[in-house]
């Protein structure tokens, strides 16, 4: 056998016993989408606000929250993500929203499927946050619904049908928390009421909590008692 052959029968003999690998450094893997050294070193979140995530330097009294949402009280009552954007996160949740890097899914996805169980336990529909038709018709697909895959499969839980982006939005990065707002106003739209008392909004990256701010309203204004918010990732407070 002449060495390139070798080398391709060895990598195919791999293949056959580490057939996945790791998104972020591509290592070979018997099973799941991180290798251990890579998972350990995503940035995760540590001290964060209990009510919306935020990372925090210190933490706060139990109970307490952050400067915030003691001045603008969100409508949701808890929102969290375990993970900070930032490298690696960052890049791979770019990639899969704008490269169509589809494989960032289902990792990132089963990645926050835990956190179903441990920290929202009493959800009973879930809600990956609607892209606007027009945004869903350029990129394809939706990679909130994507992320969220994962947990309807897992937890059985019913995926809310009938609320829609109505505005076509310009991203928030760069607008003052007036501008935000403005910005987000009335983007999204309940088709009748809803049915469930408590729906979880999942989406890829909290940046500025409006998107979750908004969206929280209009659960709350179709007929929802409580609503809550799962990303994968938490922008870092400029
Ligand atoms: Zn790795
Ligand atoms: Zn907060």
């Amino acid at each position: 056998m002449k060495g390139k052959q070798v080398i391709a029968a060895a990598s195919s003999l791999l293949r056959l016993f580490l057939p996945h690998s790791c998104v972020i450094c591509g290592l070979g893997l018997a099973e799941g989408h991180f290798c251990a050294a890579c998972r350990s070193d995503l940035p995760w979140t540590s001290i964060v606000c209990e009510c919306c995530g935020k990372p925090l330097a210190v933490p706060l009294p139990p109970g307490a929250h952050c400067s915030d949402c003691q001045l603008h009280p969100p409508p949701f009552e808890k929102a969290f993500a375990p993970l900070l954007y930032t490298f690696p996160v960052d890049g791979a949740l770019k990639a899969l929203k704008f490269q169509r890097q589809l494989f960032h899914a289902p990792a990132f996805g089963k990645l926050i499927l835990p956190l179903l169980a441990e920290a929202f336990g009493d959800v009973d529909a879930l809600l990956p946050v609607p892209l606007h038709p027009r945004r869903h018709a350029i990129r394809g697909f939706n990679q909130a619904a994507e992320l969220c895959r994962p947990l309807r499969r897992k937890s059985g839980l019913p995926v809310i049908g009938n609320v829609r982006r109505v505005r076509f939005t310009r991203p928030q990065t760069g607008l003052d928390a007036a501008g935000r707002r403005r910005n987000m106003k009335a983007a999204f739209e309940a088709r009748g009421s809803l049915h469930f008392r408590h729906p979880l909004v999942v989406d890829d990256v909290i940046t500025t909590g409006e998107t979750c701010r908004q969206l929280a309203g209009t659960l709350l204004a179709a007929g929802a008692e409580r609503v809550s918010v799962l990303a994968v990732a938490r922008a870092v407070p400029a």
